[in-house]
């Protein structure tokens, strides 16, 4: 809050404390006296509220409150901000300070955003089964390295990694934390004091500081680069392969999309130079689609087994990309390779936990049993333009009839979002939202601080509603109540 807001509340609810002020030495005097009735941090500890708060959130926390509005308070007098005040009133501030300790920093939101995988609002939400298997282990023990049949112990990589491997159609499969420790692992693995030759124009930068160049050099390889930003040919990666080089790496540019005068050779040409030179080919996918999206408006997302059937030694993945499922890095491949890789220390250092085998493992068998719809991010994409329009529809009749608002219905995109499908995006049809009297902005921070939050986009000073990315009738619901209060409040 602005300093002059606070001086304004604190002096209309002095008035009878201004008349005490007339002269500088009275309120020198009174300044002390005041402050002299800031009772000790013990005698508030001793009242029973804060005893009765002490019981409900620990000692530690009503301390450090106490101690804070105490101090809070010791200002607000010497800066004439307040005057005394009777201990009680003390209470509720004591008790609001340790509410926001306990709240949970880590929330739902609702994203209206039209963005699926929305990096800042944890990409994928994860499907039913997905949160039911996770939540089945969680608080339980489980049989992650343990082989059931034989009684011994197992590994905890047999739980995903034939389903996957199996989904893909490759030989073998592993998961690491992200896709990032992917790349990262599968370089170290295969060319570690060796080169890495990759085109310039696929030097890429994720968001999140994943830069290809720094992961590279991190993984003790040397990156030889070739050809230009725009233009890489088969034989500029010929020129260059030599006793040193290990991989050559192919990347998919994901984020950007160039157009134009631009050229690169296929993967199936990569993988022949490759492995004439008994070199390996790794193909950083980013997103990996399990499926074919090109009918959904999504193309230049190859699918993982068609990069596989290119060639492609090891290709890696996200999990919470467009497959839909936990934050996860997923390598599919050749056994051979794979094995080297999983005989790497540094894969112990990257393994994934349970939650994450848990919820992966659910999302795999939904792949298996074709229940595309229960993925909520493939259900998000291919929602079909017409049901997101009566959806809109139906919101924006019902938001019509608060006070206040101006609600018209357009016509705008969604976009799969997560680094994926650069310059491609979704039609949907958009909710815009007017307040009377607050911007956009103003109405989009009130929705921020709504519980729970609701993230709309702001466009040309307006506030969008794309309800795409809005899970259910429940979320709309929040929504409107959401709007509900904001018009409650500014009539
Ligand atoms: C997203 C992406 C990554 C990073 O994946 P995370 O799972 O976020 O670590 C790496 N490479 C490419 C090409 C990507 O698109």
């Amino acid at each position: 809050m602005p300093e002059d807001a606070g001086r304004v509340t604190g002096e209309a609810g002095s008035e009878s404390s201004r008349s005490s002020r007339s002269s500088q030495s009275d309120s020198e005097a009174g300044l002390s006296a005041r402050l002299r009735q800031i009772p000790a941090v013990e005698e508030i500890l001793g009242r029973p509220f804060v005893n009765d708060l002490e019981r409900r959130a620990g000692r530690l926390l009503v301390r450090e409150a106490t101690r804070e509005a105490l101090e809070a308070w010791r200002k607000r007098i010497t800066t004439g901000d307040e005057d005394a005040l009777a201990a009680e009133s003390l209470e509720p501030e004591i008790a609001l300070r340790v509410q926001a300790q306990l709240a949970p920093s880590l929330r739902a939101v609702i994203n209206a955003t039209g963005v699926v995988l929305h990096t800042n609002l944890g990409r994928a939400p994860l499907a039913a089964a997905a949160v039911e298997s996770l939540a089945q282990v969680a608080g339980r023990y489980s049989n992650l390295e343990y082989d059931l049949a034989q009684g011994e112990r197992g590994k905890r990589d047999a739980h995903t990694d034939r389903l996957v491997a199996k989904l893909v159609g490759a030989e073998a499969a592993l998961v690491v934390n992200n896709n990032a420790a992917a790349v990262f692992l599968a370089l170290n693995s295969l060319a570690e004091g060796g080169e890495v030759v990759i085109s310039r124009g696929e030097l890429i930068e994720i968001g999140g500081s994943f830069r290809i160049p720094d992961i590279c050099a991190k993984s003790g390889a040397t990156i030889r680069e070739v050809g230009t930003t725009n233009r890489t040919r088969l034989a500029d990666y010929a020129s260059v392969v030599s006793e040193r080089t290990r991989v050559l790496l192919r990347v998919h540019p994901s984020n950007f999309r160039m157009v134009g005068f631009t050229e690169r050779p296929e993967l199936r040409e990569l993988a022949q130079l490759a492995h004439l030179h008994n070199l390996l080919l790794i193909e950083d996918l980013g997103s990996g689609c399990l499926l074919d999206l090109t009918a959904h408006g999504l193309r230049d997302e190859p699918p993982v087994g068609q990069s596989l059937k290119g060639g492609a030694d090891v290709v890696t993945f996200s999990g919470d990309k467009l497959l839909g499922g936990p934050q996860a890095g997923i390598l599919v491949g050749n056994r051979e390779t794979l094995q080297r890789i999983r005989k790497n220390p540094l894969f112990r250092a990257l393994r994934v936990d349970k939650l994450t085998i848990a919820a992966l493992e659910a999302t795999a068998r939904l792949y298996l049993r074709q229940d595309l719809d229960a993925i909520p991010a493939l259900r998000m994409i291919r929602a079909p333009a017409d049901s997101i329009a009566m959806r809109a529809q139906r919101l924006a009749s019902r938001l019509a009839t608060l006070a206040g608002l101006t609600v018209e219905l357009e016509s705008g995109e969604s976009v799969a979002g997560g680094g994926s499908t650069p310059g491609q995006s979704l039609p949907t049809t958009l909710v815009s939202v007017e307040h009377l009297r607050c911007s956009a902005q103003e109405v989009a921070c009130r929705l921020r601080h709504n519980r729970p939050p609701v993230i709309a986009r702001v466009e040309r000073d307006r506030l969008l509603l794309d309800l795409r990315t809005v899970l259910d009738d429940d979320e709309e619901e929040q929504i409107v109540r959401a709007f509900g209060q904001l018009t409650v409040e500014r009539r």
